[in-house]
């Protein structure tokens, strides 16, 4: 399983990768503040048949 992943933030539109925790579920929702632009966004985490990661984000 992969343990990170890489969202586009919905903000500024910069690739971000960050670590992810498969063992905290199939199915995650948090908020995560950009790096680059310090907003907020609404970050979905899933995992495919084969472990890896798959991020989506929206603006908070
Ligand atoms: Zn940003």
């Amino acid at each position: 399983m992969d343990e990170t992943g890489t969202y586009i933030c919905d903000h500024c539109g910069e690739e971000i990768e960050v670590p992810v925790d498969p063992s905290a579920g199939q199915d995650q929702e948090y908020v995560e503040d950009c790096p680059v632009c310090c907003a907020p966004n609404l970050l979905s985490v899933c995992w495919d048949a084969d472990g890896r990661s798959i991020l989506s984000a929206r603006a908070e």
